[in-house]
């Protein structure tokens, strides 16, 4: 199994770290030649705008939409889980690959300045797990497809659609590969 990540922009490589510590295969995928062979695809933390941007333009969007359509599992951490949108409140003309059945809200918690980590309890952990969040956005609607798998303060951070998952925050940055093995086994 080749676990591929999304390496545009933002924090690629620390998925990679931790995908390789749990012994899985990875490649870096930036254009659509790399996804051949690709199994399962993280889109990490970053910049939305900018990502969305490149990955139009390298035609990276649309053979990852198309791979998703067959069936690729994909998880997308906090810009990841942005792109996967249907849609972003507020931001009408910005580009989303509409892979999950939620509205996002960018930066919900507030600025840099304002990121903070805290434990996050999800559907099917019984242990808490540590939400880092940085310039988090939050799922402020979730469509018919798509489901609730955590709350912080109320606010939904986690979902999931088939073998979709989106998250707020980043597993990556903790040591807690917990989220990336069940990932790996979805
Ligand atoms: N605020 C960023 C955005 O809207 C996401 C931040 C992150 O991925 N840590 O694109």
């Amino acid at each position: 199994m080749i676990v591929g990540v999304v390496a545009i922009q933002g924090d690629f490589d620390r998925h990679l770290d931790m995908l390789k510590g749990i012994g899985a295969a990875t490649r870096e995928v930036r254009v659509p030649a790399d996804l051949e062979g690709v199994d399962r695809l993280i889109l990490p933390g970053g910049e939305s705008t900018t990502v969305g941007l490149l990955m139009r333009r390298f035609g990276l969007a649309e053979a990852v939409q198309a791979r998703a359509a067959q069936g690729m599992p994909m998880w997308g951490t906090c810009m990841g889980m942005i792109l996967m949108a249907r849609a972003i409140v507020g931001y009408p003309d910005q580009f989303t690959l509409n892979l999950l059945d939620i509205e996002v809200t960018r930066n919900a918690f507030g600025s840099q300045i304002h990121s903070f980590e805290d434990a996050v309890l999800l559907e099917g952990f019984p242990e808490p797990t540590l939400g880092v969040f940085i310039r988090a956005p939050v799922v402020s609607a979730v469509g018919p497809e798509a489901k609730c798998l955590g709350r912080y303060q109320g606010k939904i951070v986690a979902v999931r659609q088939g073998n979709r998952i989106g998250t707020s925050f980043h597993p990556e940055l903790t040591d807690d590969n917990r989220l990336h093995h069940w990932f790996l086994s979805i």
